[in-house]
């Protein structure tokens, strides 16, 4: 199995220094697992954390593991009744070409449903995340202002659809002009460029009656910029900080938590940070029915950003955390 590992804690932006290649033969499954093939390999956010030994909700990877990660798979020799050779399943295989897992940790895939990739993104972890937080948290109700930035990845773009759905009026956040062009092709009443200058002003025209849920995908000066705009009683559904994951050191001063608070106080605001599987016990089947339809029926639409080969997941990981991804970043290990 070739494989990336942990060779060091990543200071700032990860470098390909940061990984170890490493080749070894695949481990022999025991009775209950599987043997698997990596198809594709999922790179999420969330994996800076798991390089980091910063305090998180989840242990860091050890120096020298293979990095994790989701995996569509093909099973290769199963020890367990619900598998079979040849099936496509999804699993957390990791940064490497081959694994061995146990089957109770796999779902299979049925690619007459969908194409197989969509278990990484619009109809999985993803996808589930903008469809719980914004509803369970931000819940909106029609004819309310919805803001998201990172508006073209797949929580984002989900968020923004579904908030659509829902009859809101939405306005997207995202990073150059492509992007902004996709956010109006996907039906958002406005899409802002961040990177365009003055974006308080620009949430001014877009929101001129305020925004009642802003979807936090990426804190920073994209948030200062929504802070002044926020309606009272406006819900606030704190999903990720994607803007400040690689920083190496606090924000220039002054102190803006006081104020933060202060404002939290005078609008009667709800800051509510989550983490997807808090609520998969109770939404993830109806969230698979849901976004099942509406993505069959056109009424949501997604985008995948492919890159071939193993190799390049360093590379393709760093990118994706600068805005350098446009749609959900997968790696093609073997299609
Ligand atoms: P994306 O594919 O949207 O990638 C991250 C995006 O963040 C980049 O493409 C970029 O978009 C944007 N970004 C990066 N730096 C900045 C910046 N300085 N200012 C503004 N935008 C920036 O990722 P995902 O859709 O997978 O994830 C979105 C967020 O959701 C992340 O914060 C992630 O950690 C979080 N998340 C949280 C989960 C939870 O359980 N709480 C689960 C899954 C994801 P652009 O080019 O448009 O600026």
């Amino acid at each position: 199995s070739q494989q990336w590992r942990l060779r060091s804690r990543p200071h700032g932006t990860p470098k390909r220094e940061d990984f170890q290649w490493d080749e070894q033969p695949a481990r022999a499954p025991d009775d209950g697992e599987v043997l698997l093939r990596t198809r594709y390999l999922s790179l999420d956010p969330y994996m800076r954390g798991r390089m980091s030994d910063a305090e998180s909700y989840a242990e860091p990877v050890e120096l020298g593991e293979v990095m994790v990660g989701a995996t569509v798979s093909e099973v290769v020799e199963s020890r367990s009744p619900d598998f079979e050779p040849g099936q496509t399943v999804l699993g957390y295989g990791g940064w490497q070409s081959f694994s061995t897992e146990p089957a109770r940790s796999l779902r299979a895939l049925d690619p007459d449903v969908a194409p197989v990739t969509t278990a990484l993104g619009v109809l999985g972890m993803p996808g589930f995340t903008a469809y719980a937080g914004l509803r369970a948290i931000g819940a909106p109700q029609a004819g309310e202002t919805v803001a998201v930035a990172a508006a073209t990845g797949p929580v984002g773009s989900a968020v923004g659809q579904i908030a659509k759905l829902m009859g809101c009026r939405t306005v997207g956040i995202a990073g150059g002009s492509e992007k902004v062009a996709y956010l109006e092709q996907l039906g958002f009443d406005a899409a802002l460029d961040h990177r365009s200058g003055d974006l308080s002003e620009q949430l001014r025209q877009a929101a001129p009656e305020g925004i009642d849920v802003y979807f936090e995908n990426v804190g920073g000066p994209v948030l200062e910029a929504i802070l002044p705009h926020l309606n009272t009683f406006a819900r606030v559904p704190v999903c990720g900080l994607a803007a400040t994951y690689n920083a190496t050191e606090p924000p220039a001063g002054p102190d803006r938590a006081p104020a933060l608070v202060g404002l939290i106080l005078r609008k009667s605001l709800t800051l509510r940070g989550f983490i997807q599987t808090e609520f998969v016990p109770t939404m993830f089947e109806q969230f698979l029915t849901d976004m099942s339809d509406w993505v069959r029926d056109g009424k949501i639409q997604y985008r995948e950003d492919i890159t071939v080969g193993l190799d390049q997941a360093p590379e393709v990981f760093a990118r994706m955390l600068d805005g350098g991804n446009f749609g959900k970043t997968i790696v093609e290990v073997a299609g």
